[in-house]
């Protein structure tokens, strides 16, 4: 099975959320298995390159009005041995923001990824890839499809939700400018509500459907998670699968993570507390190993609930706890939380940045992880934290849903059920009790770095779903 795997993200080259770490780790997963696959990305400013990736000469982007001329860098995803093909456009992507400022869009992102779209199109016969299939993700991604449907030749398309909250939705007079004409039939495949929305073009059209956890797999049918899409979603229903995201533990190992000042594993865990004391001491909160430390490391997005932590942190660092934060979004959520950062010094360290190498210094240095989401389509950051032995408190929705359970007899975390801010800080207190009984706490963390989140089972699941988009667009022809 050959695939093109295409995606405007892929950690380490280009990361703004989770959509990277699985572009970044799900292809090697995926070759393990025997899958041929390959990844297309643009080349954004970001992208960490090497000056010796070889170019592979130019490519022709066929456009409506003109032909414009790219180029493509070839680099390799980690050692895996998985190709990334990176179409160079500096015009398009070589801009200081992946997406567009402050969390949102350029003014000319339709015709940025109706470009990448027909880009990646044009780059299948210009080096011989001949995919099976195509795996496309999230809205800048949901033209390949509906240009994919309407070709002769069209090759079977997986299209991955990511976050249905993004969906590249414009006014209809951009159809023009991306090569839509108005009458056409991709009209019909592009249009959604009079608006042109990429991600309905990409439901409406892929081979089969797919999103980053079951739990939001159903969510997204009904109208309080659908974003205006659930109807469209629930007539795909029979070809929409739900297949957890995992992450990759080589990568994500408080044992060897060089960014860390200490180690630790499972069963040898006091490198964890060198962890916290130097976290504290770089955030400027006083050194102390009795009182917990909660982070958030997060897009600061409506999404993510941070408007009410916002509101519980000021009787939360009573309890007490320390808080840190790291994220970067949106500007009015950037303001309050500098201004609680200013207003609680030695309780609250506010980091409006992104850091990867901090991220990782706050995973293992924290005892608690919270992400108070109101939807949450997969969400990697409790997992990641888990795996660092910091034990999540989140809202009951999506794939924390399904990743953290408190009502068990084996617990791994705290749940409160809707974004209520008194049953926020209420899993916060349950959280700060269990802290207080070393022994108890003791038995979380490992419980909590014992849970496999890894890739095996869900790449599996991706490489069934091939085999069916296959069998499915043959009866289809
Ligand atoms: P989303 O994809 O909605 O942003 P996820 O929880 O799935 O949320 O993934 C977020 C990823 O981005 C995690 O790997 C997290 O560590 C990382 N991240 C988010 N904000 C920052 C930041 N400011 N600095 C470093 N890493 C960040």
């Amino acid at each position: 099975m050959k695939v093109l795997f295409v995606a405007n993200e892929v950690a380490p080259f280009a990361k703004v959320g989770g959509l990277a770490d699985v572009a970044g780790s799900l292809p090697p997963a995926l070759a393990e298995l025997g899958v041929d696959v390959s990844v297309v990305m643009p080349l954004h400013r970001q992208c960490r390159v090497d000056d010796s990736a070889p170019a592979l000469g130019s490519l022709e982007v066929r456009g409506p009005h003109e032909t414009r001329l790219a180029s493509v860098l070839l680099a390799e995803l980690g050692g895996s041995g998985v190709p990334v093909y990176l179409i160079r456009y500096g015009p398009y992507f070589d801009r200081p923001e992946v997406y567009g400022p402050g969390g949102g869009d350029y003014p000319d992102s339709p015709q940025r990824y109706a470009f990448f779209a027909r880009a990646a199109l044009a780059l299948i016969p210009a080096l011989g890839l001949d995919p099976d299939a195509i795996h496309c993700h999230d809205w800048p991604t949901g033209l390949i499809p509906a240009f994919e449907r309407l070709s002769p030749l069209g090759r079977p398309t997986v299209y991955t939700i990511h976050n249905l909250g993004y969906q590249g939705q414009f006014d209809l007079g951009v159809a023009p400018r991306i090569g839509i004409d108005p009458a056409s039939e991709a009209m019909r495949l592009v249009q959604w509500r009079g608006h042109v929305n990429y991600m309905a073009a990409g439901i409406r059209s892929a081979t089969v459907l797919s999103t980053v956890s079951e739990r939001y797999a159903q969510e997204i049918q009904t109208p309080d998670f659908g974003e205006g899409l659930d109807g469209l979603l629930r007539g795909r229903a029979a070809d929409l699968y739900g297949i957890v995201n995992g992450i990759d533990y080589e990568q994500w190992d408080p044992a060897t993570d060089p960014a860390l000042p200490d180690h630790f594993r499972r069963g040898a865990i006091s490198g964890k507390q060198v962890c916290k004391a130097a976290l504290q001491r770089e955030m400027g909160l006083p050194v102390d190993p009795d009182v917990p430390l909660v982070s958030a490391i997060t897009r600061l997005a409506w999404q993510k609930g941070l408007d009410v932590l916002a509101q519980v942190l000021p009787r939360a660092v009573k309890l007490p706890i320390q808080f840190v934060l790291l994220g970067t979004g949106e500007p009015a959520l950037e303001d309050s939380y500098r201004l609680l950062g200013r207003q609680h010094p030695g309780e609250m360290a506010i980091n409006i940045r992104y850091d990867e190498r901090l991220a990782r210094r706050i995973y293992a240095g924290s005892d608690m992880f919270v992400m108070p989401s109101r939807y949450e389509p997969c969400g990697l950051g409790q997992m990641m934290s888990m795996a660092y032995g910091t034990v999540p408190v989140v809202q009951a929705t999506g794939g924390l849903a399904d990743t953290v359970v408190e009502a068990s007899t084996e617990p791994t975390g705290f749940v409160f059920y809707g974004l209520a801010a008194d049953d926020l800080l209420f899993a916060l207190e349950r959280a700060v009790l269990a802290f207080r009984d070393r022994a108890r706490w003791e038995t979380l963390v490992a419980r909590c770095m014992a849970q496999d989140f890894s890739w095996t089972e869900s790449a599996r699941k991706y490489a069934d779903l091939y085999e069916t988009a296959v069998a499915r667009h043959g009866g289809r022809t």
